[in-house]
């Protein structure tokens, strides 16, 4: 008979695992799997803060996807994917169409704006290697066009939407940069503010009290102003409005308030959540047992019935089960429930600082900053294996 075709959906975080593990699993002829992605690099998005603040080179966030996968195990496409046809079981790409008897969505999220209006239009997303390239660029480019309009104190007006893990770790980044930028530039620091706006009464909403706390005063005394329990009404070119009544005259807003499932699945007809498809416990979706979703374009509930936060660390995980029921479904052997172990999670503060929830036990400070970087690194080593921790690897 026929070998079965496998074809997966994005090269992130849920893409690449589900990839890697079948080209490490299957037997010889087995099947044959093609990978698509948008770019010929997988990017390590969990890092993006770094170069979207500037503190780190964008080329330490991303690796080609040909030092990932081994060519003669599984194809891979550089094309967008523009559509879903599960009834045909079809793809169609911006040049061509593939046709598969499995599927893996990994798309990964976009920016929710919850109907922001104008946050579309004037605001930028920490989400790739282009967009952290353009918000880099451009928050110096506010630095150098301030000497030459010395009145206009907006261009030195940061404002970061949403105090969640990304937007925390954006902010810790951001602060840490601006003494080199006001150095470079000859800027007097005073006038430079970091606004970080939450519409939540507290920062990193759902995260352990005590140590949003301790995250809150390390990022004030680093000069960041928290406006918290704060919605934003309206984005325009001009800075932000507040639901308070208050304008924040501003050119750069980075909006980090939320992310919802690719569009794709909503068109393609599965039933979603925020655009995110509530897949079984063997992570298909319920309409087709042939189509399988990874990653933020997931959901995935705990056993209290609540849907986890989308993660790369959840991702990385669903990509081996993924892989696994695959093989099961190709073999006809039984597929494996998908039970997520949340390892801890850390969320960093900027140089030396981060805090983080291992278990039940709290760490905060240089020792939670060392367990980011074990975590990093240790996804690295999933992935890539030592030599990709060697190149890659943030010490
Ligand atoms: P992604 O990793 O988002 O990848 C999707 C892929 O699909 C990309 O390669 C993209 O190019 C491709 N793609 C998209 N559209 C198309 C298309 N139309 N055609 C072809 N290809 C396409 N999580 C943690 O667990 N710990 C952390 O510390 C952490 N820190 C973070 C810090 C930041 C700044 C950010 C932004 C996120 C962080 N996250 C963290 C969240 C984590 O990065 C995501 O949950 C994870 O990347 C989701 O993986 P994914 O597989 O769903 O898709």
């Amino acid at each position: 008979s026929r070998i079965p075709r496998i074809v997966i959906l994005g090269a992130g975080y849920g893409g690449i695992v589900t990839a890697i593990r079948l080209q490490k699993h299957l037997n010889y002829n087995e099947a044959d799997v093609t990978l698509v992605n948008k770019h010929d690099y997988h990017y390590i998005t969990t890092h993006l803060h770094m170069p979207a603040a500037g503190t780190d080179n964008p080329e330490n966030s991303r690796v080609n996807i040909s030092r990932l996968i081994d060519e003669f195990k599984v194809d891979f496409v550089k094309s967008t994917v523009m559509q879903i046809k599960p009834i045909e079981k079809k793809i169609i790409l911006e040049d061509s169409t593939l046709s598969y008897d499995y599927l893996v969505v990994g798309l990964g999220g976009e920016p929710e704006t919850f109907g922001i209006p104008g946050l579309q239009e004037h605001a930028m997303n920490i989400r790739s290697i282009n967009s952290v390239r353009l918000i880099r660029e451009h928050i110096e480019y506010q630095f150098a066009k301030y000497k030459g309009e010395p009145d206009r104190l907006d261009y030195l007006t940061f404002i970061v939407g949403g105090a969640g893990f990304t937007g925390i770790e954006f902010v810790g980044e951001l602060a840490d940069r601006i003494p080199n930028l006001c150095k470079k530039y000859d800027v007097d620091q005073k006038l430079v503010k970091i606004f970080s706006i939450e519409a939540a009464p507290n920062a990193m909403p759902g995260f352990d009290p005590e140590l949003v706390e301790y995250a809150t005063n390390v990022l004030t005394n680093k000069g960041v102003v928290f406006k918290l329990g704060t919605a934003i009404k309206e984005c325009t070119a001009a800075g932000v409005e507040l639901a308070t009544g208050e304008f924040v005259k501003t050119t750069t807003v980075i909006w980090t308030g939320g992310i919802r499932g690719n569009h794709m699945l909503d068109q393609a007809g599965f039933a979603t959540m925020r655009g995110r498809v509530k897949v079984d416990s063997f992570l298909r979706t319920t309409e087709y047992e042939n189509v399988y979703v990874v990653g933020d374009c997931s959901i995935v509930m705990n056993p209290e019935g609540k849907p986890y936060p989308p993660s790369g660390q959840i991702a990385t995980q669903q990509g081996e089960t993924c892989a696994y029921n695959l093989i099961a479904a190709i073999r006809n052997t039984p597929p494996k429930e998908f039970k997520y172990i949340n390892k801890g999670t850390v969320a960093s503060l900027g140089k030396r600082e981060a805090v983080g929830m291992v278990g039940t036990r709290k760490v905060k400070g240089n020792k939670a900053a060392l367990l980011k970087k074990l975590v990093d690194m240790r996804y690295l080593y999933i992935i890539g294996g030592i030599p990709l921790v060697i190149r890659k690897g943030r010490f």
